[in-house]
């Protein structure tokens, strides 16, 4: 078929006719095809370039192929058709149309499977889940728009939205309320600057600005407002940025919520609050007021026991008075707890910083306990490692106090075993250290339930324990106070019927190295072989770790028979015999037996030996003597005591400064027998210088005031008056210049010497002294060389004539004396060692000055508080002089410094400093009773 063949197809003239005829159908014709040809393929071209302005529709190329493909091929057809006018060949133009017809039919077939691909519409059903979603999404809308409008609208917080000029876009309808308005809409474009002060205004965009900036929200800001009624009010406000989607900050939104009744409710939570505290501190003072009323007349009944007791009594009431004695001793102590308690409760807890001595103050506080730990036969060990500094800046008294407290139930609840004390140095920082005491024992043990409540007032672990050991319950509660106040932390570790281990862990700082301190490791005992003996595994660790820590070359055996045998062996291998150190007490051969039998070897007889003794026998230091034991020390020694012992018996190093109460030929007394008038106040010192004097083979007359003393020198003859300067009724100044001015009267040129003692040892008291007509001056406490010094130069410069009428008596005590440090028993708060330095090691007069302090510092303290009640500064200013002398006599430190403190007060009129101090005195008095009653037992015993 030729395909440009015309015939059979309408007659060409009915075109050209309409052409012929009118040529512009033919126009209109052939423009109207070649304009929807163009038409035709325009629409691709602008669907195409539109759909790329969009970023989010993406269509795959193939679309836009199928697109251009239906409309150019529509186009073409009135192309073809407008081409016809010019050539009318027919089947062509069939073709042509046929050819478009296939075109855009298979197009719109491939573009109707194209499409939904290209719309990533996979089918039918998931176009209409997809307008389902829709419609959910619209609801969704909805809902949420509802509930939002329904918190804007009933929400009585108050919620605002602004925009970045801080003007509100939306509040909610108590915003509204707020605000005064009656509308939310009518606070729209306004802002704070309408509705509140410039200032307020000012404050608050300056604050938002801040916060779009930084994008920082503001969290429950508390500010005063004023509310539309004009009330103060408390709103506490939350704002955060508001962004948009890209994240741009396009303002702000928050909510302020009414906290005035809290406000109010807090407010008055702190007036209760404060009431509370100030009822709790009242309740605290009213404690400790009762405490001290109560302990008042608690004074008299133990003074007035006392007393009776000593006077002639049947043995059943002796035991009965005992028991009233013995039960106020533990009331008084109860009654002391409670007020340390309350006291501390209330507040008044003040710690102080001094330089203290560590192993010093651990070692003394545990001596005072040794007694008490070997009487019940416990061994009472401790141990300050080597790494731990040795000078701290702590508050010794409540050191001590926790420390006592500790180890004093360690003992009490631990019938057999031991009690051992360790410091560690658990980290190291600058110039502070953090330590760890353990007090560990083997005793009751605490039940778990029970470990944290123990350190509650008033509670006990075991309340049936209370009856068998007694207790208030308030040590550990008053312990953990002090230990919080120093910034520590105290617990207890424990296995019921295993024993416990108290822990606690405190900060404090370096104290300064005193210039003249000397430091254990200065100590050159360098390979210096030495055995110990110990049955008790913890304290043989212990020696065997300080004495190793000395570079000794140290044997530690667990019983006497291997000690000598290690003895032997040290003699072969060394050539030398070793230092023994020995318990005193073992199983089997004893420490004293273990010496007798190396004093009884003629190859051993030379090794010197150093007995640890536990204090519980007052003869062992009689058995020490007898078997030419070279040092004996009580239970728990302190590292310095050994040291010193140590050193001291091996003559490496001269002992620092050495009592001169030591020194040979200081026992002879002066010349002869002299009618010496002790005027004195204080009981001990009286008992003292009068023990002393008579020992010496002195006659001796008391005074106890300088009226009295007069009295005496106008009636008796003296040789030697020894004048106490501080006394009631006539002091010693004024008696000295009264009997000077009687002499002088009485014109018979006589003149006693007059040797003052005063405890006033301050710059110019001597020349007070020598003013008034004194003729020499001994310091209290009275030292017995210095006495004897005195009275040999009131000999010698011919002051006192020397008669020759009386033998001298020589002092055969000393033969009992206990040489100072060998540091057998220390007490706590009382240092025999100076105790016994006082009266030159004798034991016979170191009791009668015990016995009258027993008396003296009842009777003080009694005094003290009457003159207190009183109002009786003069008095009580004697009594606390009296009492610091009587404290120095026995070297204790503590009493004696809180006396002169409380002297200082009386003496400037401020009586309520001397209350302030004196339970503090009480306390120490109460426990140096306890030492002195301990003491005496001890020697009644010998
Ligand atoms: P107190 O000893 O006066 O009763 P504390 O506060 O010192 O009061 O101690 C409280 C309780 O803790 C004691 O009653 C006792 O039950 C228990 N406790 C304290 N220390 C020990 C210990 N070392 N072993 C066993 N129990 C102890």
């Amino acid at each position: 078929m030729n395909l440009f063949d015309t015939s059979g197809f309408p007659p060409r003239w009915s075109c050209g006719w309409a052409w012929a005829e009118q040529p512009w159908v033919g126009w209109m014709h052939i423009l109207s095809d070649l304009v929807i040809f163009a038409a035709y393929f325009a629409v691709p071209i602008v669907v195409m370039y539109f759909v790329r302005q969009r970023n989010d529709l993406k269509f795959p190329p193939i679309f836009y192929g199928f697109l251009g493909l239906i409309f150019f091929s529509c186009g073409t057809v009135h192309l073809v058709e407008a081409g016809i006018f010019w050539w009318p060949v027919y089947k062509l133009s069939a073709v042509a149309k046929l050819v478009t017809a296939v075109f855009s039919a298979s197009g719109v077939v491939l573009l109707a499977r194209v499409l939904p691909l290209a719309l990533e519409l996979k089918s039918g059903a998931a176009y209409a889940a997809l307008v389902d979603d829709r419609r959910k999404t619209e609801a969704m809308l909805k809902r949420e728009q509802f509930l939002l409008g329904t918190m804007m609208k009933t929400v009585p917080d108050l919620i605002y939205f602004k925009d970045t000029h801080s003007r509100f876009t939306h509040v909610s309808d108590s915003f509204a309320r707020f605000m005064g308005v009656d509308t939310p809409e009518s606070v729209v474009g306004r802002t704070d600057y309408d509705y509140f002060p410039k200032d307020f205004a000012d404050e608050t965009r300056a604050e938002e600005v801040e916060l779009m900036r930084t994008r920082e929200p503001m969290i429950g800001k508390e500010e005063p407002e004023r509310s539309a009624a004009g009330e103060q009010i408390w709103l506490s406000s939350t704002k955060l940025p508001l962004l948009d989607e890209s994240g741009e900050v396009i303002g702000l939104f928050g909510l302020s919520r009414d906290i005035t009744p809290q406000k109010h409710a807090a407010e008055v939570m702190e007036i209760a609050k404060e009431a509370a505290e100030s009822a709790s501190r009242a309740k605290s003072d009213f404690l400790a007021n009762m405490s001290h009323e109560i302990r008042t007349p608690m004074n008299a009944i133990m003074g007035m026991t006392e007393l009776v007791l000593d006077t002639d009594l049947t043995p059943s009431q002796h035991d009965f008075l005992s028991i009233v004695y013995e039960s106020a001793e533990t009331l008084l102590s109860v009654i002391n707890e409670i007020l340390d308690f309350s006291k501390i409760e209330a507040g008044k807890l003040e710690l102080t910083a001094e330089d203290i001595s560590l192993r010093d103050e651990v070692g003394n506080t545990l001596k005072s306990l040794g007694l008490r730990a070997h009487t019940k036969g416990i061994e009472l060990a401790w141990q300050v490692h080597a790494d731990v500094p040795e000078h701290f800046l702590a508050d010794p008294v409540r050191l001590r106090q926790v420390l006592v407290n500790l180890v004093g139930n360690a003992i009490k609840f631990t019938s057999e075993g031991e009690v051992v004390v360790e410091v560690t140095l658990e980290k190291m920082q600058s110039d502070v250290a953090r330590l760890h005491f353990i007090v560990s024992d083997t005793g009751i043990g605490i039940a778990e339930h029970k470990l944290d409540s123990v350190f509650d007032a008033f509670e006990q672990a075991d309340q049936s324990t209370t009856r068998q050991f007694g207790g208030t319950g308030l040590g550990l509660a008053i312990s953990k106070k002090i230990i919080q106040a120093m910034n520590g932390r105290i617990w207890v570790e424990s296995t019921l019927g295993k024993g416990s281990e108290f822990h606690f862990i405190v900060e404090l700082p370096l104290g300064e190295v005193p210039p003249d301190g000397t430091s254990l490791a200065d100590l050159d005992l360098s390979r210096i072989p030495v055995v110990i003996v110990d049955d008790n595994a913890t304290n043989l660790r212990i020696l065997t770790e300080v004495l190793q820590s000395w570079n000794m070359t140290v044997q530690a055996v667990a019983n006497a028979p291997a000690a000598l045998e290690a003895i032997h062996e040290t003699l072969a291998s060394e050539g030398e015999l070793p230092l023994l150190i020995s318990d005193s007490q073992m199983p089997g051969m004893d420490g004293f037996t273990l010496a007798e039998k190396i004093r009884a070897s003629d190859e051993l007889r030379e090794t010197v030996i150093i007995i640890l003794t536990s204090g519980a026998h007052s003869s062992d230091a009689i058995r020490c003597r007898q078997l030419g034991i070279n040092a004996h020390m009580m239970k728990p020694a302190k590292q310095s005591e050994l040291q010193q012992a140590i050193t001291r018996v091996l003559g490496r190093r001269p002992l620092p400064s050495r009592p001169a109460a030591e020194k040979a030929g200081l026992d002879r007394p002066a010349g002869r027998s002299l009618q010496i008038l002790v005027v004195e106040d204080g009981y001990a010192n009286q008992k003292l210088a009068m023990a002393l004097l008579e020992k010496w083979g002195h006659q001796t007359t008391l005074a106890e005031n300088g009226q009295q003393a007069v009295d005496a020198w106008r009636t008796g003859s003296f040789d030697v008056i020894l004048m106490d300067v501080q006394m009631p009724v006539m002091d010693g100044l004024t008696a000295t210049r009264t009997i000077r001015d009687l002499e002088r009267a009485s014109q018979t040129g006589k003149h006693v010497p007059i040797v003052a003692m005063t405890a006033r040892a301050m710059k110019g008291d001597r020349e007070k002294c020598l003013e008034v007509g004194m003729d020499d001056y001994v310091t209290k406490p009275i030292q017995r060389e210095e006495l004897l010094n005195v009275l040999e130069s009131l000999v010698s410069s011919g002051i006192l004539s020397e008669h020759d009428d009386a033998e001298p008596t020589s002092d055969t005590a000393t033969g009992q004396g206990i040489a100072s440090g060998q540091g057998t028993a220390s007490g706590g708060l009382i240092d025999w060692n100076v105790a016994r330095k006082n009266v030159q090691g004798d034991e016979e007069i170191l009791k009668v000055i015990v016995e009258a302090a027993l008396d003296e510092f009842a009777k003080l303290m009694a005094e003290l508080t009457a003159a207190m009640e009183a109002g009786d500064a003069p008095t009580a200013l004697r009594c606390a002089h009296t009492l610091k002398s009587t404290a120095n006599t026995f070297g204790a430190t503590l009493l004696q410094e809180c006396s002169l403190a409380m002297e200082t007060d009386a003496r400037s009129g401020d009586l309520d400093g001397v209350r302030e101090r004196q339970p503090e005195a009480e306390r120490l008095c109460q426990q140096i009773l306890m030492e002195l009653k301990d003491r005496l037992a001890s020697m009644d015993s010998n």
